[in-house]
């Protein structure tokens, strides 16, 4: 089952010339229920997409109308694994009918008007600005990265009691505060071997 099962972006052009034959103020509504991940571009996949548009004839070209809900995949900002990101798309765009060259929504000659465009700029101006896989997102461990989700990680583990005590001790930059003064250049005056410092 590695195949990808999606449909592609044409699945959202939508044939409106019976429409167009209409006479103005004449409407219709159209059900949107793509149930498997739909490519609406080359970078991006939704998955499904569902909704009713009010599709209406004016003197222009069809007025469309309506929210679709879909969702698509994206990173988590926290945990960084995949998150599916719920989104309402509000639709409203004038196709413009016959096309005219600077109308970014048109109805082609050939009757039909591509959603896919449209939902993707609605996509873009509707994406949350932070993405989580869900708001309780623990998020990874700034210290070792392990996913937080999955549960704690070793930085959190509990300190071993017969451990604790080492918590109590003066931290060794302060013993070495109190020692006499000595010339760290100086291997003689300390009695340490000069390289042991850089050894690992
Ligand atoms: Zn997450
Ligand atoms: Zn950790």
């Amino acid at each position: 089952m590695s195949q990808l099962h999606y449909v592609p972006s044409r699945i959202l052009r939508i044939n409106v010339g019976f429409l167009l034959a209409e006479s103005i103020g004449q409407s219709r509504d159209i059900e949107i229920d793509v149930d498997v991940p739909v490519s609406v571009a080359e970078d991006l996949m939704l998955d499904g997409l569902h909704g009713t548009l009010h599709l209406s004839r004016n003197s222009r070209g069809i007025l469309v109308e309506g929210a679709l809900r879909t969702h698509y995949a994206d990173e988590c900002a926290r945990c960084l694994e995949e998150a599916s990101v719920p989104l309402e798309l509000d639709v409203q765009e004038l196709y413009i009918h016959p096309a005219e060259p600077d109308a970014p929504w048109v109805v082609a000659d050939d009757g039909n008007l591509d959603l896919a465009p449209l939902v993707r700029e609605e996509m873009i101006l509707g994406t949350p600005h932070t993405i989580l896989c869900r708001p309780d997102c623990a998020g990874l461990c700034p210290d070792c990265g392990e996913n937080l989700n999955d549960g704690p990680c070793q930085c959190a583990a509990p300190i071993d009691p017969r451990m604790a005590a080492l918590l109590n001790w003066q931290p060794l930059a302060e013993v070495a505060r109190d020692l006499p003064e000595t010339s760290p250049t100086d291997p003689a005056a300390t009695g340490s071997k000069p390289r042991s410092r850089t050894r690992r």
